[in-house]
């Protein structure tokens, strides 16, 4: 028999958005589960160092983080770590790998975050190649760089904050190539004013690079089975390269284009998404009863915005839940039933103030607005891949293959996957889907998920299928 734990609220994803969703509904009164991947809650931005997994309040973690883990550990929150949800066969039942092997919930709150936008150029499948996240949390994580002379190319502050922790961690950090320009950021400036803090972090960082090449991109990464030099070039306003080239000796290059939403445990529950995210509404509510979504998979806007957005989500999926116990919903308004002051039995403690929350949620999804404008990634990217590079990296697909394929008739991306065997690898189209899609004509288009949506031992299929 499996192992199952029945809540009221489940939350997938132990980032800032899933911690603080998971106390907001703890709060609210509600029995919790906080499912996890990783070996302790922190997710992207504050993922905790190795030896530090089993602290409470982690002491190389911020402020803000070290006080949502010690929350986190004094609350009822049940935390499943190193837990993987693999599948959603119907909302409020999660299947996934570890001592608890199925979730059923009254409402999901989706924090599930995003990964690095993965950019196909000549050589950025050798070895030493990789993104600025996977090299950050290397360097978090288990304390280890990439290489000792590196270079970073992308577009937007991520860049910044990667490069300044490789060379506090000993590595030479070569050149740091930014495909916008200056000018691009002066346009946007007076609306950067309203977030002054996101300003000095910005500077607090700049400071520590020391010299950036502004309207510039990665054209490619050579080596001899690992790589060995990397070449940039100047940049049109499209992206495109357009000369003046400059080759480096390198031992390692990290690529920093932006974050993807993870929306494929949305996409398995039938939510809607809006771009590249998650369609939801002002209280986080997706298109499917019961399902919330909050931070990175609902659009890219940064830690402070997943706090807030996973408060409102978890506080939501709370009374959702509640709404469930005793056939009563949550007002509107987000106060509790006329004389409720702790929560009992299908009652949710009232919000302390909600209107304060929407409002704080607004103002910093707008500051991810202008990021988006900035440096959403352009389509002159596009043009770097040739027809032998590798847009498929699980199953070995070329470029080449791709666009044969498409002339051959494969014109949509089920029949893309079927002709080359693109998205069918372990990581199931998470890195190569937006490369394939953009050979077609009718992008953004998708491939069609499936279960598993991660590599998972073969036991764990067997017991669930005799269950
Ligand atoms: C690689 C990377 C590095 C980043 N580093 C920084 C940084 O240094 N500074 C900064 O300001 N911002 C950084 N960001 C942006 C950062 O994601 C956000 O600011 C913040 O961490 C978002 O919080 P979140 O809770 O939405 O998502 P995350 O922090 O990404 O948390 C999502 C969590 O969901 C878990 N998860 C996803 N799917 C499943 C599943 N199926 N089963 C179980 N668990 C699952 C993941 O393990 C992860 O822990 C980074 C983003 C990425 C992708």
């Amino acid at each position: 028999m499996m192992e199952e734990l029945q809540v009221d609220v489940a939350v997938v994803g132990g980032g800032p958005a899933g911690m603080s969703a998971a106390l907001a509904a703890a709060r609210a009164g509600a029995s919790v589960a906080l499912i996890d991947e990783y070996a302790a809650p922190g997710g992207q931005i504050w993922r905790r160092r190795f030896d530090e997994v089993g602290a409470d309040a982690p002491p190389s973690l911020p402020r803000a983080a070290r006080e949502l883990c010690a929350a986190l550990v004094a609350s009822s929150v049940h935390v499943l770590s190193g837990a993987t949800v693999w599948a959603s066969p119907a909302p409020g039942e999660l299947l996934l790998t570890g001592p608890v092997e199925r979730v059923r919930a009254a409402a999901t709150v989706l924090a599930t975050g995003a990964y690095d936008r993965p950019i196909a150029f000549p050589g950025w499948t050798l070895p030493g190649v990789m993104t600025a996240g996977g090299a950050q949390a290397l360097a978090k994580g288990q304390g280890v760089v990439p290489g000792r002379r590196v270079l970073l190319a992308g577009a937007g502050p991520f860049l910044l904050p990667v490069a300044a922790q490789l060379a506090a961690s000993g590595a030479e950090v070569v050149a740091v190539a930014e495909a916008t320009r200056r000018r691009d950021w002066a346009r946007v400036g007076p609306r950067m004013s309203a977030h002054p803090d996101r300003l000095r972090e910005y500077v607090r960082y700049r400071g520590k690079v020391r010299r950036i090449e502004w309207g510039h991109v990665l054209v490619r990464a050579e080596g001899n089975g690992r790589v060995e030099s990397a070449t940039i070039a100047r940049c049109g306003p499209d992206w495109a390269p357009t000369g003046g080239e400059r080759t480096f000796a390198v031992d390692a290059v990290c690529t920093a284009y932006g974050f993807l939403p993870s929306v494929d445990l949305a996409r398995a529950l039938g939510c809607e998404l809006r771009g590249d995210a998650v369609a939801h509404d002002d209280d986080m509510a997706t298109s499917v009863r019961g399902v919330y979504v909050a931070g990175e998979a609902s659009g890219v806007g940064g830690a402070d915005l997943a706090v807030v957005e996973g408060e409102l989500a978890g506080w939501m999926a709370a009374a959702h839940a509640r709404k469930g116990a005793n056939g009563n919903g949550a007002p509107a308004n987000g106060q509790a039933r006329p004389g409720n002051g702790a929560a009992t039995r299908g009652d949710v403690a009232p919000h302390p103030d909600l209107p304060r929350l929407r409002a704080r949620r607004a103002k910093l999804a707008g500051f991810a607005g202008i990021l988006g404008e900035l440096f959403d990634p352009r389509p002159g990217l596009l043009t770097l891949a040739r027809p032998d590079t590798i847009l498929c990296r699980c199953e070995d697909v070329t470029k080449g293959a791709v666009d044969a394929a498409v002339a051959g008739g494969a014109t949509t991306m089920s029949a893309l996957k079927v002709v080359t065997r693109c998205g069918q690898g372990p990581c199931q189209g998470r890195t190569c889907e937006r490369l394939v899609a953009a050979r077609l004509p009718e992008e953004p288009a998708r491939f069609s998920g499936r279960a598993p949506m991660r590599p998972i031992p073969l036991d764990v299929l067997i017991r669930t299928a005799a269950d």
